[in-house]
C-alpha cells in the first residue's frame, strides 16, 4: 500500500477484509495470516474460531448422542423379543 511505512524486516500481508497492511506476528487474529486483527476475523466470519469449535463440539455430542439412542433402542427391540 503506498504511503505505508512499515519496517520491511517484517513479513507484510494485507488483511483479507479491510485491506490493510499488517504483521501477521502481530495480528490478534485466530488466522494472523488472513485478518489484520481479532476484529477484522469476527466481522468476516461473523465468528471466531473458538465459536467454531464449540460448534464442531456440539455437532460431535449431537452425532454421538444420537449413535447411544439407536444403539440403546436395538437393544431394548432385542430384549422385549
Ligand atoms: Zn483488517
Amino acid at each position: 500500500m503506498v504511503g505505508n511505512r512499515l519496517s520491511p524486516d517484517l513479513p507484510r500481508r494485507a488483511c483479507h477484509r479491510c485491506e490493510k497492511t499488517y504483521a501477521p506476528s502481530q495480528s490478534t487474529s485466530a488466522l494472523p495470516l488472513t485478518y489484520c486483527g481479532f476484529f477484522c476475523e469476527k466481522g468476516d466470519l461473523g465468528y471466531g474460531m473458538d465459536g467454531l469449535e464449540s460448534m464442531r463440539f456440539t455437532l460431535e455430542k449431537n452425532v454421538a448422542d444420537g449413535i447411544r439412542k439407536a444403539i440403546e433402542e436395538a437393544e431394548s427391540t432385542r430384549s422385549s423379543r
